[in-house]
């Protein structure tokens, strides 16, 4: 079989789906080939030439594209669909909830599996690409604050007075939101941090932040808190107003707010007003890791920082591609072992894995057909 890694060529998308590393235990069978775009791996600081080391061949863009197994990071856009060959499969983030897009991919003859959709369970740990990169993203939300920020982030003691450590709040504390705690924490900032799920609490305490409670006052949105699958569900209006209130009285107190919320396939939830960032301290940074599901933060402006009143609001998108090198060497590993299912890395033996419920998850088109979410 020939598995393909093609160049990404999404404006800003520097990663890439497989690194030397990956490609020789692709490949260590002798019964598979691999071709990799040339320049696919340059904006992960991987050149041509580490590729071929590791045994792979150099192509160009179509003959990547055109290959049986084709791993990629996003999916396919302009002609790229046009290159992927009939009844070859294709992993990446193939944006399930992008009906149209999926539709096309549908139509063109491809058994396509979106790694959006692997399921939460501890087997599929090793291959999920939404925590591997969500975790990048939560760290550079921090370092980009950082950038942004005019202050210093640790308290300090000068012979020319001191400074304040910096107040930093984290809305919505899942992957990405843990790692911009143990980011901010490790830069001396002072911590809070609030989210939807209870469960969270002991996280964000072990952390060294302080929790922010929502209060519940119904056994429904407490039954709502608890989400699904490990996922958040929308909040009733009634909690949404409460918080609101909670948030805003404590950014008015912060130097740096990072909001992370998200709830799969929905727009992202409104957790910061227009008059909450009014009220904030100028100088103060807002970062909006949601910006692109329609934002946390209301004025965020997706691919750019905005200043409303003094407050920088960053709403920067795709940060892991910030972080490209170590950013496809994850996402690399979690496709390997996404592949892993149906290909024997020692033996070589191929034959997709249908019978595994993780496959069965991603799968979103097979034989022309879309398939549906179980
Ligand atoms: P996510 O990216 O979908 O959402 C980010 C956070 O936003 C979540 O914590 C969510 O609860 C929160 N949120 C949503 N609406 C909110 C609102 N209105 N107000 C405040 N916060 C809100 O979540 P994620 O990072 O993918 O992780 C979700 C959970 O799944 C985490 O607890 C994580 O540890 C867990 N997880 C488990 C596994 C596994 O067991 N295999 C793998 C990955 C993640």
């Amino acid at each position: 079989m020939l598995i393909g890694i093609p160049r990404e060529t999404r404006p800003g998308e520097t990663r890439v789906a497989a690194t030397p590393e990956t490609i020789k235990k692709l490949t260590a069978s002798g019964k598979h080939a691999v071709i990799v775009a040339s320049g696919a791996g340059t904006a992960s600081s991987i050149p041509d030439a580490a590729y071929e080391a590791a045994g792979a061949r150099i192509g160009d863009a179509r003959e990547a594209l055109h290959a049986d197994l084709v791993l990629k990071v996003r999916a396919p856009v302009g002609d790229e669909l046009a290159s992927l060959a009939r009844g070859s499969a294709l992993v990446g983030l193939l944006d399930p909830f992008d009906a149209a897009g999926i539709e096309a991919l549908a139509r063109a003859g491809i058994t396509g599996f979106a790694l959006e959709r692997l399921p939460r369970i501890t087997r599929a740990q090793s291959m999920d690409v939404l925590s591997s990169q969500a975790n990048i993203a939560g760290y550079k939300a921090i370092i980009l604050a950082a950038n942004e920020y005019g202050r210093f982030m640790p308290m300090l003691m000068t012979a020319a007075g001191t400074v304040k450590a910096a107040r930093v709040l984290v809305l919505g504390v899942g992957v990405a939101g843990l790692q911009a705690i143990a980011t901010a924490k490790r830069l001396g900032a002072v911590i809070e941090a609030s989210d939807v799920r209870p469960s969270v609490k002991d996280q964000v305490e072990s952390l060294g932040g302080k929790w922010v409670d929502v209060p519940y006052e119904t056994d429904e949105e407490r039954e709502i808190a608890e989400g699904v699958g490990g996922y958040a569900r929308p909040m009733p209006p009634a909690w949404m107003q409460r918080q609101g209130a909670i948030i805003a009285e404590r950014c008015k107190q912060m130097d740096i707010v990072v909001t992370t919320a998200l709830i799969p396939g929905r727009a992202a939830p409104r957790l910061v007003k227009a008059e909450t960032v009014a009220a904030m301290k100028p100088g103060a940074i807002i970062v909006d890791l949601a910006v692109e599901q329609g934002g946390n933060v209301e004025g965020a402006e997706a691919g750019r920082i905005v200043e409303r009143n003094g407050v920088k609001i960053v709403g920067l998108t795709n940060l892991p591609a910030l972080v490209a090198a170590d950013a496809s060497a994850l996402y690399a590993r979690n496709v390997l072992n996404f592949v892993a299912l149906s290909l024997n890395l020692k033996s070589g033996e191929y034959a997709i894995a249908r019978d595994d419920e993780i496959v069965q998850a991603t799968l979103v088109c097979d034989n022309g057909q879309v398939v549906a979410q179980k």
